[in-house]
């Protein structure tokens, strides 16, 4: 007689990894919640107003940031561990943006859900920064988010090694807190592979992750300089407290599309260059709802010919394991 084995425990057993890689344990390595508003809220710290179907209307104009199904312009931490439950996600790490409310949405939610969600915050730059990393942390964020477009935007020209900028890398170090940093595009004033380079010699003990695989973008090689800039980005890969997230392809590709075949042949120089151990699989919901579904981008890296059954566990899963919620097997999603 042959006994009916339960789906949660069939999903961890290895024969049943094999034939179906759908359920393998997987870790969203950069996700945002956008906690919901009256339409046509402004927010204090951006001024961005804020309407419904997901539009954003900026001083650089306006622009969707959520598909136009999401009427309430809302992605709150409930409609997250939904798309998490659906799709097998154990795990996600929800990432800082620039918006009143979101760091305390992140960590309602790290509360809520716990060992499910690892948070970060960013901070002020130039006046109180410092003490209100100290503050986060003391309520249990371990991640601080520099996102160099959006500060820029706030900020006026703001370089990487700005001391007020060192001087937060410092207390991050300090603090042990992991920093993140979305460069921006490629041709941007502030990308900056040097200055990483800086930052990381000056912090010996920082981890420091790159969003978004270091901003590639289809047909990237055609521009020889820009290619460079990137190489010399990803290039950072070879110190072994940097790691990359690879996130966002439906908005770098998007002209290329489903199934990104261009962008996995950037994914490989990086791994080429990092291995496969500090490479992070995330998704930049929901923003990327707009251009393509969960499913495809888990597809796409499933599909990868040049990954191994281990190094997708290390891409979907171990690596953003070790690195966000410290190598923690246990969660509510496992037991
Ligand atoms: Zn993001």
């Amino acid at each position: 007689m042959c006994a009916v084995i339960p789906a949660q425990t069939l999903y961890r057993t290895k024969k049943y990894q094999e034939v179906s890689n759908m359920h393998r344990r997987r870790i969203d390595g950069h996700v945002h919640l956008i906690p919901k508003r009256e339409p046509g809220w402004i927010d204090p710290i951006t001024q961005y107003r804020h309407d419904a179907y997901g539009m954003l209307r900026t001083p650089l104009g306006d622009r969707r940031r959520l598909p136009p199904y999401m009427a309430d312009s809302a992605f709150e931490a409930g409609t997250l561990m939904e798309v998490m439950e659906e799709y097998g996600v154990e795990k996600a790490v929800l990432m800082a943006r620039l918006e009143s409310g979101v760091p305390e949405a992140a960590l309602d939610a790290v509360k809520r859900y716990p060992g499910r969600i690892a948070g970060a915050v960013c901070v002020e730059i130039r006046r109180e920064g410092e003490a209100q990393l100290q503050e986060w942390h003391s309520r249990g964020i371990g991640i601080v988010k520099f996102e160099m477009r959006g500060l820029n935007e706030l900020y006026g020209k703001l370089e990487i090694c700005d001391p007020a900028m060192m001087r937060l890398f410092g207390k991050a170090e300090e603090l042990g807190m992991i920093v993140v940093i979305d460069p921006g595009p490629v041709a941007f004033p502030s990308y900056s592979p040097e200055q990483i380079s800086t930052v990381l010699h000056t912090y010996p003990a920082l981890k420091l992750v790159i969003c978004h695989m270091g901003l590639p973008f289809y047909g990237l090689r055609e521009h020889a300089g820009l290619y460079e800039k990137w190489r010399a980005m990803i290039g950072l890969g070879s110190c072994s407290r940097v790691w990359f997230d690879v996130t966002a392809m439906p908005d770098l590709f998007e002209e290329e599309g489903y199934p990104y075949s261009e962008a996995l042949t950037y994914f490989k120089e990086l791994l080429d260059i990092c291995g496969p151990d500090r490479v992070i699989w995330g998704t930049d919901i929901p923003g990327t709802f707009r251009r393509a579904t969960y499913s495809q981008m888990i597809e796409v890296f499933e599909r990868c010919d040049f990954l191994d059954g281990q190094d997708k566990d290390k891409l979907f899963y171990e690596n953003a394991n070790q690195l966000y919620f410290n190598g923690e097997n246990e969660s509510e999603f496992t037991r």
